[in-house]
């Protein structure tokens, strides 16, 4: 028999399942949930718990989803303080600072990375997320793609083979060389390593056609596709993601009626990242646009050390609220539920029966807390595959 435990006295339980409870995010007020093994058994009312071998009094805290966050890069070593300076101090943000993290990343020994990762995970699942995808893109070189990959593999099944992050330095003067390197030699040695490719396709970075060329030949090895799209300026990622039913389109921040139209029916899920507007001080994505044409609308933190060194959802979530036209009820289904979808999960993201057993528990009566006390830290324990884990 596997034991059984029941949490009570939640204050209010998101479960983001319509038919357990109200709205949209299917909350139920003074709820209990059963826990049997690694998943979630039973959700409803306290009043009418089944018994279990064990309970555990939420005294009153509301308990969400743990958050999914699908799109991170922690497999880094070294640090851009200078570069986010001087660019509150007026300087502009452009592709090329990630070479100075690759020239770090290259630099460090397999334990420095893997020190580094597991630290900053340690930090994202203090703040309630118990899913997350990581990347690639660092090393640049067959030999350190691999390495990050199997470093990354060793702590997620969300691993992410990010080989065209730029083009590598060692390859400014020759791009196509470059593109046929990542989709040749570095991609075979990289494939074992990884569930998803992904492509930087921006100015400065990949254009459509290396793009296109990039997914495709991952497509070919067994990965999934999704891309970095639209962060800088318009541009072409948005349709290929949609033409290659990538995943996710991460960053869409700019973005034409056609790039909003064809996301909205497709099963591409928009993933918005205002950690990096809010670390480049850039114009917000706009979120309540893709909403109210009916496109799925994820939030994740991009944590890296260049462009968005937060691992906080939570921050994450005010910014949607406070500054891209999201409810909080949105921001809270896009960065559980919608995160799911973006990692094409159907296990994690919610808290129905059946699902794995990640939850936080705020500090507050409800997840509106989360937007209206933004910095706070709210989330004060957190449970994963059924056991205490923050
Ligand atoms: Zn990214």
């Amino acid at each position: 028999m596997t034991a059984t435990t029941a949490i009570t006295n939640i204050g209010t339980l998101v479960t983001n399942n319509p038919d357990l409870g109200d709205g949209p995010l299917g909350q139920i007020k003074d709820a209990a949930l059963v826990i049997e093994g690694d998943r979630i058994a039973w959700a409803g009312p306290t009043a009418k718990v089944p018994a279990t071998d064990d309970t555990h009094d939420a005294q009153g805290r509301a308990v969400i989803p743990g958050f999914v966050d699908s799109h991170s890069h922690l497999i880094f070593a070294g640090d851009r303080t200078e570069e986010f300076n001087a660019r509150m101090s007026g300087q502009s943000y452009k592709a090329g600072g990630i070479r100075t993290t690759v020239a770090a990343t290259r630099a460090a020994t397999d334990a420095a990375l893997e020190a580094n990762l597991t630290h900053y995970l340690a930090e994202a699942l203090r703040q309630g997320t118990t899913t997350f995808e990581t990347k690639s893109g660092y090393g640049l070189t067959t030999a350190d793609e691999e390495r990050a990959l199997r470093i990354a593999k060793a702590h997620t099944d969300e691993v992410t083979y990010l080989g065209a992050h730029i083009v590598s330095p060692d390859h400014a003067d020759d791009p196509a060389a470059y593109v046929a390197l990542v989709t040749g030699e570095m991609l075979d040695a990289c494939a074992p390593h990884a569930r998803w490719i992904d492509v930087f396709c921006e100015k400065g970075a990949f254009d459509g056609d290396q793009a296109r060329a990039i997914l495709t030949a991952g497509k070919a090895k067994g990965l999934l596709p999704r891309i970095h799209a639209n962060q800088l300026s318009y541009g072409p990622g948005v349709q290929l993601a949609v033409e290659l039913d990538a995943a996710s389109a991460d960053h869409c921040t700019h973005l034409t009626d056609a790039d909003v139209d064809a996301l909205a029916n497709s099963d591409t899920v928009a993933t918005l990242l205002p950690g990096a507007e809010f670390s480049t001080r850039a114009e917000w994505p706009d979120a309540r646009r893709l909403l109210d044409a009916g496109a799925t609308v994820a939030l994740s933190t991009d944590c890296n050390p260049g462009s968005s060194f937060t691992s906080s959802v939570p921050f994450c979530i005010a910014l949607a609220v406070r500054d891209m036209g999201m409810t909080p009820d949105e921001a809270l289904w896009a960065a559980t539920a919608g995160g799911a979808k973006a990692l094409r999960r159907t296990d994690v993201g919610h808290l129905a029966p059946g699902a794995r057993a990640d939850l936080a528990f705020l500090d507050a009566p409800s997840h509106v807390h989360l937007a209206y006390r933004p910095g706070v830290p709210l989330v004060s324990e957190v449970w994963r595959a059924g056991v205490r884990a923050a």
